[in-house]
């Protein structure tokens, strides 16, 4: 859609895809079929249901589901009435769930049809909330979605939208603490789907109106929610997979002929690894574009095999409202050391790495990342402390992780700051060492953490997964990671536990693995 006006806002979006693509499909969910023009209405509808419920502009409502269309009419109607969507991740614990229906002071929260028994045990918990909706039924003492929508004209309420005014709330995947509130607005994420002018922009992220992109990842992170405005955005046909099952994306790309889709490599293994991925034609598929994690070589390497596409890999976080850099297909080449980068910044994107004082480094030196563009949140709801933190006064967002780029302005992840284990003064990096370790042929999985220790300040632990029926003792471990790592970085203990923590984006919990060998000591 290269010849669409520039747009300042989102609802705008909508309005003139329904004008330029009108009976094209918007997208499909489990047989449900929705046009741009018949997604217009929609949204106007939940736009003036809302009005009518007296939720006001500026305010957020809270969305406990798995992905569906009606999701997509819900927070693109909530745009067109200046409304703000807080979807919340499903994956969490029922009081994790009220911390964030609370902490956004919803009205209104949606709820999908598995969630009706946990919205009704935290309900007494939400005092802010006056509505609670289902989705799909369910619950006779709810409201339905589908009646509720539609007793509203589908007449444009036309609320005036500024490109400053918040688009959704996204809640950051709580690795290192509990989940942030990012506000991205309308302009950020105009800047994540417009990525720079055409001329600008890599290969991989020009679309046609032919292209059919699968929202396989889960709305309450940007990979899923800002994935699924992407494709709206260039009048694309998106399908939508109710959550990630790996069966199921081979049936998507089998029946759907799906051309684009973004994974976390964690999805990305469960698909690969499935005996069927190996007969499945994916001569439609262009671009895999997969991020939000780093990404075990291995892995990679079998990927590419299996699914013969263009592999792009993304680095950024929630409040970059997602991607600001990006490996293109060109440089998956197996063998080139720059399969270990993360990529280049993206058109419009500034980037730069700077040491504990806040000065920028020269290339090939490990620093803070720290990025500048207009894909910068407009700051973490009520924490004014935090947000300050993060972006100073020149609008340069620190992102909490270390790395290095070289002189071609390729960046090279290591891991996040606070992650990094400093032994007799030498900085050692987590992820080199488990990747070491990893390398073992009988390990599963490992998670490397610093603990005090008395000579060297910390010494680095290694935490240990085995394969089913295998044991070897840490002595093995040990001699077999100081073969292929600098001693310094050699685990001084190992630890074998059955299976690492993660959070629900399946993140490594390294600081649960810290926590007993630091507690009552500052680090
Ligand atoms: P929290 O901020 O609540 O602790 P989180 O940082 O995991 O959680 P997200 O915003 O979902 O929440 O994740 C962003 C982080 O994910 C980045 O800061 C980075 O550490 C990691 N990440 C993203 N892309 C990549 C990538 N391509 N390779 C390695 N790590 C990545
Ligand atoms: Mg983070």
């Amino acid at each position: 859609m290269s010849d669409a006006p520039k747009l300042t806002n989102l609802a705008d979006m909508v309005r003139d895809r329904a004008k330029s693509r009108g009976n094209a499909l918007a997208y499909e969910f489990e047989g449900r079929q929705t046009s741009f023009a018949e997604f217009d209405v929609k949204t106007n509808r939940v736009a003036n249901a809302l009005i009518a419920m007296g939720v006001k502009k500026g305010q957020r409502i809270a969305y406990l589901g798995k992905n569906s269309d009606f999701y997509f009419e819900l927070l693109m109607g909530a745009m067109k009435a200046g409304v703000v969507m807080a979807p919340v991740n499903w994956r969490l614990a029922g009081p994790e769930v009220a911390f964030i229906v609370d902490d956004c002071k919803a009205p209104v929260l949606f709820v999908g049809p598995e969630f009706i028994t946990q919205a009704r045990n935290i309900s007494d918990k939400l005092p802010g909330v006056r509505t609670i909706i289902t989705t799909e039924g369910g619950a006779p003492e709810w409201p339905d979605f589908v009646a509720w929508r539609d007793a509203q004209s589908g007449d444009d309420p036309r609320v005036a939208i500024e490109p400053k005014d918040i688009a959704i709330q996204l809640y950051t995947s709580g690795t290192t603490g509990k989940p942030k509130g990012a506000m991205l607005s309308h302009a950020n994420f105009l800047n994540l789907v417009q990525s720079g002018n055409e001329a600008e922009k890599p290969e991989w992220n020009r679309w046609t109106t032919d292209d059919v992109s699968l929202v396989a990842m889960p709305i309450f992170h940007i990979g899923g929610s800002g994935w699924g405005v992407m494709g709206l955005y260039h009048g694309a046909r998106g399908v939508i997979a109710r959550e990630f099952d790996p069966t199921k994306v081979l049936d998507f790309f089998e029946q759907s002929g799906i051309t684009k889709l973004f994974m976390v490599p964690a999805a990305m293994q469960f698909v690969v690894r499935q005996p069927r991925a190996r007969q499945v034609d994916f001569s439609r598929l262009k671009y895999m574009l997969y991020g939000a994690s780093p990404i075990p070589a291995a892995l990679l390497k079998e990927c590419i095999e299996v699914f013969k596409c263009g592999f792009v890999q993304m680095y950024g976080m929630t409040e970059t409202t997602g991607t600001i850099v990006a490996l293109p297909p060109e440089d998956h080449i197996e063998g080139l050391d720059r399969m270990r980068s993360a990529g280049k910044a993206l058109p419009g994107i500034e980037l730069a790495i700077l040491d504990a004082d806040g000065k920028p480094l020269p290339p090939g030196e490990v620093g803070e990342i720290a990025t500048r563009s207009g894909s910068n949140m407009a700051g973490y709801w009520n924490l004014p402390e935090a947000t300050a933190r993060t972006i100073d006064s020149d609008g340069w967002l620190r992102t909490g992780d270390a790395g290095y780029m070289d002189s071609d302005g390729y960046l090279y992840i290591h891991d996040r700051i606070k992650d990094m284990i400093i032994s007799g003064g030498e900085n050692i990096y987590p992820a080199e060492v488990e990747s070491a370790l990893c390398d073992h042929p009988d390990v599963a999985e490992a998670a490397v953490i610093g603990i005090p220790d008395d000579k060297w300040g910390e010494a680095v632990k290694a935490v240990v997964v085995m394969k089913p029926g295998k044991t070897v003792t840490a002595t093995d471990i040990i001699n077999f990671t100081r073969e292929r790592i600098a001693g310094y970085k050699t685990p001084k203990s190992v630890d074998f536990i059955p299976a690492l923590p993660r959070n629900p984006s399946g993140k490594i919990l390294r600081r649960s693995l810290r926590e007993p060998y630091w507690a009552g000591k500052d680090r």
